[in-house]
């Protein structure tokens, strides 16, 4: 399979390559030039599997030809070795908890197989890479994890010093080898900024510098399989349709769920939910593209994005042409669109009405998952209900204050998180300079930069 660049400007390339690369020459995305096909019965007959054996006959499919099937295999049993509840609210409603994972965030799921599909490709080519990330707190940790102990990567992290909370900062700086946490002195668009200087940096080339923020198409496939999951678990028969909420920032779990449905799944709807960053219900709304400047800070607030980088994805999927910085080329088929996603704003007072009264019926939802919860509530009140799955994309407990305040509930902490307090912590702050952060790497880069195996 190959994979093409969103910009339509650079050449197609390889399932290796976009994997590495991350972004195409054209500043564009990658997606597969076409899909696999899955029938529903296929899908049902699944229903016994392990999420681990349903990731892999999932990825056996997009992956084919690219990564052997045995070491594929061994990739998705190492990788999910946790639950993935299906928590039942009432007759055909159901929460998707993407929270038992170790960092206890929905993000473990596509980091996960990632860090292990970049591994395995590095030591067929006998390289080391080192991957930088700017993280303003849940990204960096799931990936400093998933990345943890992989023998040819080194990962840095960079996160704002005084913006990230006690609990994301330890999940970073407490894991070593060939993690390394670096505080600096400044906001996320600082560590950002910094990274992006990196990669563009011609001295820091034989560092073979690689990314492995939302925008991978190695981490996006990923998170195909869980939409694959709850059908399997939960359809009865190969008629049955399914309706899936997602609380949305980059879209990039929502653009792996339609992904899902091209190949087949048989998917009614998917409520695209997102905080009071309401530029996609708009754009599905008027047809016209206006982000967000500057974007909102919310209470669900890994989805603070006012213009999501996936976007221009899904607007290929759709047949539209979507610019990286969100102009639009050519229109999407909006019909069609909105024949298949139903999206919605929600706003932080709707958030916090929605964990009150979800917990009176015993159900507990952390902020993100809550605007997903609140959306599919609206999206029942004017359609049929059938099977319908709403996506939790963090454990209650990481946000503990937060919980408590609006349902009164101290949330049992996730055994990830009460681990993780009594590990030694380790990073190193740098200020805000990149030619501080040039110097760092380079000392710890030296025994590694572009060291063959
Ligand atoms: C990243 C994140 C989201 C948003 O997911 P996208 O794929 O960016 O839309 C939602 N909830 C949580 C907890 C997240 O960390």
């Amino acid at each position: 399979m190959k994979y093409y660049s969103t910009n339509r400007k650079s050449e197609m390339v390889s399932f290796d390559e976009a994997l590495l690369h991350g972004i195409a020459p054209d500043r564009g995305l990658y997606l597969p030039e076409n899909f696999p096909n899955v029938s529903a019965e296929e899908i049902i007959s699944w229903k016994g599997k392990t999420y681990a054996e349903i990731a892999f006959e999932v990825m056996k499919r997009l992956l084919e030809g690219d990564i052997p099937e045995d070491k594929l295999k061994e990739m998705c049993e190492q990788a999910y070795n946790f639950e993935v509840p299906l928590e039942k609210v009432s007759d055909g409603n159901y929460v998707m908890r993407l929270d038992r994972g170790p960092t206890a965030s929905f993000k473990d799921f596509a980091a996960r197989l990632m860090a292990r599909l970049m591994d395995y490709t590095l030591k067929q080519k006998k390289e080391h890479a080192n991957i930088l990330v700017a993280t303003s707190g849940d990204t960096g940790s799931a990936v400093a994890n998933a990345f943890h102990k992989m023998e040819n990567i080194n990962v840095v992290v960079l996160f704002p010093e005084k913006e990230v909370s006690q609990l994301q900062r330890k999940q970073m700086t407490t894991l070593g080898e060939n993690i390394t946490a670096l505080a600096v002195q400044g906001k996320f668009d600082d560590c950002q900024a910094i990274v992006k200087e990196a990669f563009s940096d011609a001295e820091l080339e034989d560092m073979k510098l690689s990314s492995a923020n939302s925008i991978n198409i190695g981490r996006l496939l990923p998170q195909s399989v869980y939409y694959f999951y709850a059908y399997a678990k939960l359809a009865q028969n190969a008629g049955d349709e399914i309706v899936f909420s997602v609380p949305s920032g980059n879209l990039g779990n929502s653009c792996a769920g339609i992904i899902a449905k091209r190949m087949g799944l048989p998917v009614k709807k998917f409520v695209i939910a997102t905080n009071e960053n309401d530029e996609f219900p708009r754009f599905l709304e008027r047809g016209f593209y206006e982000k967000v400047v500057p974007s909102k800070n919310c209470l669900s607030n890994s989805m603070n994005v006012g213009h999501p980088s996936n976007l221009t994805r899904i607007v290929n999927l759709y047949h539209g042409w979507m610019d990286e910085t969100g102009k639009l080329e050519g229109v999407p088929k909006i019909t069609s669109m909105n024949n298949d996603i139903y999206s919605l704003s929600v706003s932080d007072d709707e958030t916090i009405e929605t964990m009150k009264e979800a917990f009176k019926s015993k159900l507990l939802l952390e902020p993100h998952g809550a605007v997903a919860w609140n959306g599919l509530q609206k999206f029942l009140k004017e359609n049929d209900s059938g099977l319908n799955v709403s996506i939790e994309t963090a454990h209650p407990s990481k946000f503990p204050e937060t919980v408590k305040k609006i349902t009164g509930k101290d949330p049992e902490p996730a055994d990830c998180i009460r681990a993780v307090f009594d590990k030694q912590e380790k990073f190193e702050t740098i200020a805000n300079k990149y030619c501080e952060f040039k110097g760092f790497l380079k000392g710890i880069g030296g025994c590694i930069a572009g060291e063959k195996t």
